[in-house]
């Protein structure tokens, strides 16, 4: 295939064309430098006002006051399951978790495994994790209250966070920082692995209240404490340099040219209603997540049966429309419009699945 195809994987994802645009024309000489930035010292000034300008404008964006501090870490959101646990929950520390499904269960398990005091206060497994927990309790002194805002595989998003009174919510927000606007004041902790809505996969962008941080333990190895990246600024040893250049110019692209997250979020509502709108309206897709709890990110559904699935993403990407199986551990379609995908790709998704619906009724 010679043409660029409308990308709907799930991550490592679309990356918006400008973007890419950018990182081609300055791939060779970086700004007058001389030398590629895959090839540049982490150490130099040219490396540290990237991760600076991506730091601020993160910050910006997010609408992050002095009391957050920025990391750029490496092991992807999996290994922040272990990480958060493992700095926090130190001497009878305890917290809560919320399990919505696939990611959320693993966040959980790696608590768990390290024998740490946290209690499961809600779970969606009984409808398969259709949709997100209402009505919670969370448990008074609990160190932080641990949600997955955005559950990629299962479809659903929290639309509305929860009321935890002065406990910090720490969330995994790998696919869908950024999104939309957010209260960033209830969190105390945001956790994303770049390669869905941020940049390439390589770089796990972990964002710290200093409060929380202020709690996090001394006595472990040095890789494994927050503090050590964040006295260095994220340069205690050598980051991943490609992959936060890359976020950068994604931040850039979003700030800049994009107009920041409430322009992105009204976009991205619009193309989740599009979709939406059609699987609700017919009688051929189903959509799998509960309408009050469904993602305006990965939006999952199921046609009448296997076969025709199969034969749908097939078609599908002998149109030029990529990545629409759902994931393994489910089977199904989703296609997943992170910022990168544009209104007009969805318009085009949808106008690919009313004409197949005809074709296949
Ligand atoms: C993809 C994903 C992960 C796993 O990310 P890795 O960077 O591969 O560890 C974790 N949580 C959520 C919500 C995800 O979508």
């Amino acid at each position: 295939m010679s043409k660029r195809v409308i990308n709907f994987n799930p991550g490592p994802a679309a990356l918006p064309l400008p973007v890419l645009e950018e990182i081609r024309e300055e791939l060779l000489n970086y700004r007058g430098c001389g030398m590629s930035v895959l090839e540049i010292s982490h150490r130099s000034d040219t490396f540290t006002s990237i991760i600076q300008d991506a730091e601020e404008r993160l910050k910006r964006l997010m609408g992050l006051n002095d009391d957050y501090t920025v990391l750029f870490l490496q092991g992807g959101a999996s290994f922040q399951f272990a990480m958060i646990p493992m700095n926090f929950l130190v001497g009878n520390r305890t917290a809560d978790y919320v399990n919505t499904g696939t990611w959320s269960t693993k966040a959980i398990k790696e608590a768990q495994i390290q024998g740490k005091n946290i209690k499961v206060v809600a779970s969606s497994e009984d409808r398969d994790f259709t949709y997100i927990p209402r009505e919670l309790k969370f448990t008074e002194g609990a160190t932080y209250v641990h949600i997955t805002s955005n559950n990629t595989i299962k479809g659903t998003q929290w639309q509305e966070f929860p009321d935890t009174g002065e406990i910090p919510i720490v969330s995994d927000m790998s696919s869908d920082i950024l999104s939309r606007e957010i209260p960033v004041e209830k969190f105390g902790l945001i956790y994303a692995g770049a390669q869905k809505n941020l940049g390439p996969a390589g770089v796990t962008v972990v964002i710290i209240r200093k409060d929380l941080l202020e709690l996090a333990s001394d006595d472990l190895p040095t890789m494994l404490k927050y503090k050590t990246f964040a006295e260095k600024k994220s340069l205690f040893n050598t980051p991943p340099c490609f992959a936060i250049y890359v976020v950068q110019l994604v931040l850039k692209w979003l700030e800049e040219t994009v107009g920041g997250v409430e322009k992105i979020e009204e976009i991205n509502k619009q193309k989740a209603k599009i979709l939406y709108d059609l699987i609700d309206s017919s009688d051929f897709y189903r959509g799998t997540a509960r309408p009050d709890s469904r993602s305006f990110m990965n939006v999952t559904f199921r046609l009448p049966t296997q076969d025709l699935e199969m034969k749908f993403i097939e078609e599908a990407a002998a149109n030029g429309l990529s990545g629409l199986k759902g994931h393994r551990s489910v089977g199904g379609c989703r296609a997943s419009i992170y910022n990168a995908i544009s209104l007009s790709a969805v318009q085009t998704l949808v106008d690919f699945m009313d004409s197949f619906a005809k074709k296949h009724r």
